[in-house]
């Protein structure tokens, strides 16, 4: 583990260290998140621009090779009213690294929860930089459209 803070802002060299500070915002949340998936695009890329709507429930991660534009879980669902804002690290850079995780109902394998846990590509900062309630369904299915 490799996990570092600066002021109020944790750093990280790879996906352990980000799946780390997801599970400690998802325990903070009180919806502690037990799966995660990692994004790709369709070509092995791994670094996207990433765009959401909390209150709405989307995010959209594009591709910074291909421009792929990808919804991400059950985004699709609710993008006709969303309102995308893009996400920028507070290095200025735009390109990071994505992981999706889930917190479950009791019980069940339906998603409750989603988080967008984020790794910065320049400055290796880590975060969730989206959460929100999430009755997403079945989370090997959600997961597979991350
Ligand atoms: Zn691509
Ligand atoms: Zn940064």
């Amino acid at each position: 583990m490799s996990l570092y803070q600066k002021e109020k802002y944790w750093y990280g060299i790879n996906r352990d260290d980000l799946r780390l500070e997801i599970i400690r915002y998802s325990r903070l949340n009180g919806y502690e998140t037990k799966e995660f998936a990692s994004s790709f695009c369709r070509y092995g890329n791994h670094i996207f621009y990433l765009e959401s709507d909390e209150n709405e429930g989307v995010a959209r991660r594009i591709c910074t090779q291909c421009h792929h534009s990808h919804l991400m879980g059950d985004s699709a669902k609710y993008i006709e009213d969303a309102e995308l804002e893009e996400h920028i690290c507070i290095c200025d850079n735009q390109q990071f690294e994505l992981e999706s995780a889930v917190a479950l109902y009791d019980g069940s394998n339906d998603v409750r929860w989603y988080y967008i846990g984020c790794r910065c590509a320049i400055c290796s900062l880590i975060g969730v930089f989206a959460d929100w309630k999430c009755e997403g369904g079945n989370t090997t299915e959600f997961l597979a459209k991350i």
